[in-house]
């Protein structure tokens, strides 16, 4: 049986890895292979599986894959694997939670009971041009963080500098110029918006360091989590527009709401102080995703509830 080849996609929160994963997708069956995808969130729910419908998705929820939820990725590959009969795929991309570590989840790609089913291939890192150097900066991230940060960028074959048309061309440089101080010597920085690489690109990529098992000083993030709000409708666009001003703690933010003006659709993004609202053409219910240090995090949920939330319930 031919080899499976795993590209990790890793990057902060917020950064662009599912617009990465969905340009890869697409490519992949314009060029008639089959894609696989495993795709992990902190949250209990994915707000953006719509997405990926259509696809062969194999969702990991409510941890992180390259700590508290291992053992499901595990499952995941052996429930590929006896798929691989019937369905195949042609190549698995698997990502990671925005504060994964990579090389955990490597490791459990070149495990040996694994190793005769898959192949290591590549490591994206993906990295937000427009809040890189904010999250390097100790005001918005703990030394746990940054480490993490660090390592997400050390460990790739290729890291692509995101959201170029968000910043002016001095910040840009700026930020090259810091991740210059990590990348390893054979990784190729990639300026994109939307995360637009061609998937030649990525296949090019191919390492021989495939099965070496680097890792030596785990880093683990286990204060960082996220909190679901559920069932909040009709909110007021600009008290939600205002809550997201000054949130120091508020790592990232996601998710599907409706506000009372028009009662549509909207899903949203924060990442880094930057909010960004666009209508969606689907119904669901209204989901708010919140990621940041454990009683912190707690503590926002309740100031939402309590300043945008007028109904005051949640799940
Ligand atoms: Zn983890």
């Amino acid at each position: 049986m031919k080899k499976i080849p795993v590209v990790i996609v890793s990057g902060f929160l917020g950064s662009g890895k599912t617009s990465f994963l969905q340009i890869m997708i697409e490519q992949c069956i314009e060029n008639k292979l089959k894609p696989g995808v495993v795709l992990n969130e902190l949250s209990e729910e994915n707000v953006e599986d719509h997405l990926f419908s259509g696809n062969p998705l194999y969702e990991i929820l409510g941890g992180c894959i390259c700590c508290t939820l291992k053992s499901s990725l595990k499952q995941v590959f052996e429930e590929l694997l006896t798929k691989q009969a019937h369905t195949p795929i042609d190549i698995l991309f698997i990502e990671g939670t925005g504060v994964a570590n990579p090389l955990e989840l490597k490791n459990v790609v070149i495990r040996d009971e694994f190793k005769k089913y898959f192949e290591f291939h590549s490591l994206v890192t993906l990295v937000d041009a427009s809040n890189f150097l904010d999250f390097k900066s100790i005001l918005w991230t703990s030394k746990n963080e940054r480490e993490l940060m660090r390592q997400q960028i050390i460990s790739a074959d290729l890291i692509c500098v995101n959201k170029t048309d968000l910043v002016k061309q001095v910040k840009l440089d700026k930020v090259i110029a810091k991740l210059n101080e990590d990348v390893q010597s054979s990784a190729i920085i990639l300026k994109t918006t939307h995360a637009a690489i061609p998937l030649s690109t990525i296949l090019r990529l191919k390492t021989d360091k495939g099965n070496e098992n680097v890792i030596k000083h785990p880093v683990h993030h286990s204060g960082i989590k996220a909190v679901q709000l559920k069932g909040i409708k009709n909110i007021e666009r600009q008290t939600f527009i205002d809550w997201f001003n000054n949130q120091p703690d508020l790592l990232r933010a996601k998710g599907i709401i409706t506000f009372k003006e028009d009662k549509q659709f909207y899903s949203f993004q924060y990442a880094a102080n930057q909010l960004a609202i666009s209508p969606v053409r689907f119904n669901r219910d209204p989901i708010i995703v919140l990621i940041g240090n454990g009683t912190k995090i707690e503590n926002l949920k309740e100031d939402f509830i309590e300043k945008v939330d007028s109904r005051k319930l949640v799940n």
